[in-house]
C-alpha cells in the first residue's frame, strides 16, 4: 500500500488529477454547509445575470438561478450517481467474470451469452432504451449507466480469472481441502483486485460522462434538481447570448473528468506489475552498469593471471528497490581456468545465481545495477562491452545451463528446431548442417533416438531429457565457459549422476571450463576442481575441492558439509544450520555469519573481514578459521 502511494506520488500527472479530484469531491462534500443560495429558487427579475454580479459570484441562469449553488449541487449529484454506477458495474460485472472465469464450462458458456447480447447493441442506445422503459429520472438513469457497463467488467474479469484458475496454487490450494468459495475468496479475488481496481479507475469518469450525457438529453435529473448534464441541457439553448450557463458546468464536467482519468491512469500504472519497477521500462538487454571507477578498476590492463580463462575481481551487484537497496553480490572475486571446473556453493539466496548471471549482463534491469568490480576474459572487460559485443559472446565463448528446463525451453517451437537456432546465431552454418549438428549434439548428450526426439516439443521429453538438451544447447558452438546454475537440482539421482558424467566428459573431451552452481557439497565432490564457498553475497572460503572436504576453514563451510548425510553412516547424522541468513538490504558488520556460528565472539562482528591465505591455494573470511594453530591466524600465505 505504501509502495503503491508511493509510486503514484512520483507520477506528477497522477498526483495532479488526485489533487484537483480531493478539491472537487471535499467541495461536494461540504456544499450543504456553504452560504450559498437555494439553488432551485428561482428569481425571474435576476435572469441570466452575468458572471461576478454583485451577489451571484458565477451569475444566474434563464429562472434567475444561482450558477455556483448549482454548480456545487449538481456536482455532488453528478459524482454521486457516477460512483455510485460504477461501484454497481464493478461489483456485479466482476462478480459475474469471477464465476464464469472460474467454474468454466456451462456457467460461462451461459453467463458469457448474456453479456454478449448486452455488448451486442452500441452501449449509449441500450442505456437510452433502458431508461425509455423504466422512465426517465436519476435512478434510473443510475440504474441503466451499471447496466451497460457490466460487460466491461464481466469481460476482463472473466479473461484474468480463467488465466490464474488453473495455476498451481489453486491446484494445491484444492488439495489442501478449500472449498470453492473459500479458493475464490482467498485465492482468486486478491488476484483479480488490482484489474477490478483498474477497470474501475479507468470507467468511472466515462460513467459520470455517460450520466451527464443522459441528463442532458433530459432523462436523468428532472428539473427542477441540478446535476452537471442537466445544466448543460438547459444552457445549451441561450449558447449565444449567455454563454456562462452552459459553458460553466462544461468546464466542471471536463475538469472532473479529466482528474479522474489522470488519476485512473496513474492507478493503473501503479498497480500493474509489469510497470511496477522502473515505470513504463521494459527490462534491458543488458544489466545496467554504473561503475564507480576507483583506482583498482581505472585502468584498462588486465590484472589476471595469464593462465586464467575468466577473472571476477570484487564484483558488486545490486537489487535497487525504491529506497531500499538489496546487496545480493558484495565484492566477489575468483578466478577460472582452462578446462577447470569451479564449484560456486552456498544455501538458497546467497547471491549464486546473481553472480553467474552477472557474468553476462543477464541481471534484469530494474532492479539489478552492477555497481562495481571486473569481469575479464581474454584481457578485455567484459563490463566494458556493448550489448551487441556481449550477444556475441553470449552463448558462443560462455554458455548458460539453467535450472528449470521446462520455463526455459520455448514450449512451441520442436527442440531440434531450438538446437538449429542456438547454433545458427553463431555459426554460418545451412539449416540442414544446422540440423545434423543439432542432432549430434542430442546424441552426444545421451538423449536416445536423437532424429526422433528432435522432432518432439519440450513437453513430450522427460525432465531428465530436457535437462539433456539445456545442456547440448550450451555445447552447440564449443564455449569455452559452461556456467551451470543448479543444472541437476531438479533431477532424480540416476538421471543427475548421468548429468554430472556428462558434463565431466564434455571436460575431458573438450577441456571446457564450467562454473558450477549448487547449494550440494555431495555434488560438488564428484565433479569440482576447486570450490567457492558463498554466504549473503560474498566468498567465505575457497581452495581445492579435497583440502575443503578434508578440513573445512570457515565454520560456515563446516556447517554446510555437516548438511549431506553420509551413506552408511547412520551415526552421522546429518545437522541443520539453525537461524537464516541476513537480509540483503541490512547486511550486518562485521562476518554475516555471526548470528548462526556457535564460535563467535565479539571481535567478529566489527570492521570488515578479510579473506586471508591460510594453506596453498585457500582462503578464508574468518578471523578464527578452523584447525589452524593460533600463531598461523594473522594468515600470511606460505
Ligand atoms: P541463489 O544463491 O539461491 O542463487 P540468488 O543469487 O538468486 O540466490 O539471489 C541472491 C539475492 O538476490 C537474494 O536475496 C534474492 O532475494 C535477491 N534477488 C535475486 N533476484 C532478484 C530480483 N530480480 N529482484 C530483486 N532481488 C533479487
Ligand atoms: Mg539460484
Amino acid at each position: 500500500m505504501k509502495a503503491f502511494i508511493e509510486s503514484l506520488a512520483r507520477n506528477r500527472l497522477a498526483a495532479f488529477g488526485a489533487i484537483v479530484l480531493l478539491l472537487l469531491v471535499l467541495l461536494a462534500l461540504i456544499t450543504p454547509w456553504l452560504p450559498l443560495a437555494d439553488p432551485d429558487i428561482t428569481f425571474p427579475a435576476n435572469r441570466l445575470h452575468p458572471p461576478l454580479s454583485e451577489g451571484n459570484l458565477l451569475g444566474t441562469d434563464a429562472l434567475g438561478r444561482d450558477i455556483l449553488s448549482r454548480l456545487l449541487w449538481g456536482l455532488r449529484v453528478s459524482l454521486a450517481v457516477g460512483i455510485a454506477a460504477s461501484l454497481v458495474a464493478a461489483l456485479i460485472g466482476s462478480l459475474i467474470g469471477i464465476v464464469s472465469g472460474y467454474f468454466g464450462g456451462r456457467t460461462d458458456n451461459i453467463l458469457m451469452r448474456g453479456i454478449d447480447m448486452l455488448m451486442a447493441f452500441p452501449y449509449i442506445l441500450l442505456a437510452l432504451a433502458i431508461v425509455a422503459v423504466l422512465g426517465p429520472g436519476l435512478m434510473n438513469a443510475l440504474y441503466a449507466i451499471a447496466i451497460v457497463n457490466i460487460p466491461f467488467f464481466a469481460r476482463n474479469i472473466r479473461g484474468v480469472t480463467v488465466g490464474i484458475a488453473h495455476r498451481e496454487f489453486i491446484d494445491a490450494a484444492r488439495l489442501s481441502g478449500k472449498g470453492d468459495l473459500r479458493i475464490l475468496a482467498s485465492e482468486i479475488l486478491p488476484n483479480v483486485l488490482p484489474v477490478i481496481v483498474i477497470t474501475l479507475s479507468t470507467t468511472v469518469g466515462w460513467m459520470i460522462l455517460e450520466t451527464a450525457g443522459l441528463s442532458f438529453l433530459g432523462l436523468g435529473a428532472q428539473p427542477p434538481q441540478a446535476d452537471l448534464g442537466s445544466m448543460l441541457g438547459e444552457g445549451r439553448r441561450m449558447m449565444i447570448n449567455a454563454p456562462h450557463v452552459a459553458m460553466l458546468p462544461g468546464l466542471v464536467i471536463f475538469i472532473l473528468v479529466m482528474s479522474i482519468n489522470l488519476l485512473g491512469d496513474g492507478v493503473r500504472d501503479a498497480l500493474d506489475p509489469r510497470l511496477k519497477s522502473g515505470a513504463l521500462s521494459r527490462p534491458a538487454p543488458m544489466t545496467r552498469i554504473r561503475r564507480r571507477l576507483t583506482g583498482k578498476h581505472q585502468d584498462d590492463a588486465g590484472t589476471s593471471p595469464a593462465s586464467a580463462l575468466l577473472t571476477v575481481d570484487d564484483l558488486h551487484t545490486d537489487f535497487e528497490m525504491g529506497r531500499d537497496i538489496y546487496r545480493a553480490v558484495n565484492g566477489v572475486s575468483f578466478t577460472i581456468h582452462s578446462n577447470e571446473c569451479l564449484g560456486l556453493v552456498g544455501e538458497s539466496g546467497s547471491g549464486k545465481s546473481v553472480t553467474a548471471l552477472s557474468l553476462l549482463g543477464l541481471v534484469a534491469s530494474p532492479p539489478g545495477v552492477i555497481t562495481g568490480g571486473r569481469i575479464e576474459m581474454d584481457g578485455r572487460d567484459l563490463l566494458g562491452l556493448s550489448a551487441r559485443e556481449m550477444r556475441r559472446i553470449r552463448g558462443k565463448d560462455v554458455a548458460y545451463v539453467f535450472q528449470d528446463p521446462l520455463s526455459t525451453l520455448h514450449p512451441l517451437i520442436r527442440v531440434g528446431d531450438q538446437l538449429v537456432e542456438a547454433i545458427r546465431l553463431h555459426q554460418p552454418l545451412s539449416r540442414g548442417a544446422a540440423r545434423e549438428l543439432a542432432v549430434t549434439l542430442l546424441g552426444q548428450v545421451r538423449i536416445p533416438n536423437p532424429q526422433r526426439r528432435a522432432e518432439q516439443y519440450p513437453h513430450q521429453l522427460s525432465g531428465g531429457m530436457r535437462q539433456r538438451v539445456g545442456i547440448a544447447m550450451a555445447l552447440a558452438n564449443d564455449p569455452r565457459l559452461i556456467v551451470a546454475d543448479e543444472p541437476t537440482t531438479a533431477l532424480d539421482v540416476t538421471v543427475q549422476a548421468q548429468a554430472l558424467a556428462l558434463i565431466q566428459r564434455l571436460r575431458e573431451d573438450k577441456g571446457t571450463a564450467v562454473l558450477f552452481i549448487t547449494h550440494d557439497f555431495g555434488v560438488v565432490s564428484q565433479v569440482c576442481d576447486r570450490v567457492a564457498v558463498m554466504y549473503a553475497g560474498r566468498i567465505v572460503e575457497v581452495g581445492y575441492t579435497a583440502d575443503i572436504l578434508d578440513a573445512p576453514r570457515h565454520p560456515y563451510t563446516r556447517r554446510l558439509i555437516d548438511c549431506v548425510p553420509r551413506l552408511g553412516e547412520p551415526d552421522n547424522e546429518p545437522t541443520a544450520i539453525p537461524g537464516l541468513p541476513p537480509a540483503a538490504n541490512a547486511l550486518p558488520e562485521g562476518c554475516a555469519f555471526a548470528d548462526r556460528c556457535d564460535l563467535a565472539e565479539a571481535a567478529c562482528r566489527h570492521g570488515e573481514i578479510e579473506l586471508i591465505a591460510t594453506d596453498a591455494g585457500r582462503q578464508v573470511r574468518c578471523i578464527k578459521p578452523l584447525g589452524l594453530p593460533v600463531h598461523a591466524r594473522a594468515g600470511v600465505a606460505p
